[in-house]
């Protein structure tokens, strides 16, 4: 492993050379939003834990306090902006041709950022799901009105269309992540503690066939010791210096698609 600090030329060259780039996220890389990560402890909702909530088994025991708690979460997203280190990774995306970015996020906030077609795994809180005709709708209505909100159609509840504690992934973007993790060249791995799997085997899984892993995190985590090197840092500062000598290093390449790093709108308030 190289030293736990340091964006070395070495790790820039292996960067560079990586025709297939992954990035994969988890919500430390949203903390300097204001987005807290689960393992945080959090103002009002500090007594509940969030395997607690984020559970199909609490959703069917008393739905209304998990979309309040939902509808809490919502807000605060809606409030917090893309920070440099979405930006960075969208830049970079905008300068790749083979580029994936896989999140384990629930926020939306790469989007905002420009990322242009993120491999959401744990789904996306500005979506819900009819519980019984499984059909999925965009709910941006916030703060929500009803609570817990039902389906306009049906009449049955809607649950937030994220991945639960104890539910599997949704096939298809666990199948492109999983693609994009064996095929790809180097993968930069920030802001997750590498404990929610199946996400957290991805790493593993780019390093097994062959990619030079980086991870980005604020502390090292279980997998720091198997991958080639760990930048121990806030993700908002490290990234768009990473980012940036790459870029010169790359002879400051224009981007594929001009202007596809610029800023989206937020969600509706
Ligand atoms: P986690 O809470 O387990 O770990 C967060 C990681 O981020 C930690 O390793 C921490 O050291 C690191 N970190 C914190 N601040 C950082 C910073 N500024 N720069 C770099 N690293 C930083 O989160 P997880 O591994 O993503 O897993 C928890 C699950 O909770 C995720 O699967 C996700 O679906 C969900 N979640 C999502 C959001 C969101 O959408 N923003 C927020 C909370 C939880």
């Amino acid at each position: 492993m190289e030293p736990a600090a340091g964006i070395t030329e070495r790790l820039l060259e292996r960067l560079s050379r990586a025709r297939r780039l992954v990035v994969l996220t988890g919500s430390g890389v949203s903390h300097e939003s204001g987005v807290p990560t689960f393992r945080g402890r959090d103002g009002l909702w500090k007594k509940y834990r969030a395997e607690e909530l984020a559970t199909r088994q609490a959703f069917e025991f008393d739905p209304e306090l998990v979309w309040r708690w939902y509808d809490y979460r919502r807000q605060l997203i809606a409030e917090a902006a893309p920070n440099p280190a979405h930006e960075a990774i969208a830049r970079l995306e905008s300068h790749r041709e083979h580029f994936d970015l896989v999140t384990q996020n629930v926020d939306g906030l790469h989007s905002r950022a420009g990322s242009r077609s993120p491999i959401e795994l744990h789904g996306n809180i500005w979506r819900a799901r009819c519980t019984r005709e499984g059909l999925t709708k965009e709910l941006k209505e916030n703060p929500l009105r009803d609570i817990p909100p039902r389906c306009h159609k049906c009449g049955a509840l809607l649950r937030p269309d994220v991945v639960w504690f104890g539910e599997p992934l949704p096939p298809s973007a666990y199948e492109r992540a999983d693609t994009a993790a064996r095929t790809c060249d180097a993968m930069l791995v920030v802001g997750t503690s590498a404990m929610v799997r199946p996400a957290a085997s991805l790493p593993l899984i780019a390093k097994h066939n062959g990619a030079y892993v980086v991870e980005i995190n604020v502390s090292l985590t279980p997998i720091s010791v198997l991958i080639d090197a760990s930048l121990v840092g806030r993700a908002g500062e490290i990234l768009p210096e990473l980012v940036d000598r790459l870029l010169d290093r790359e002879g400051g390449r224009k981007p594929l698609i001009p202007g596809s790093s610029e800023k989206t709108e937020s969600p509706s308030r």
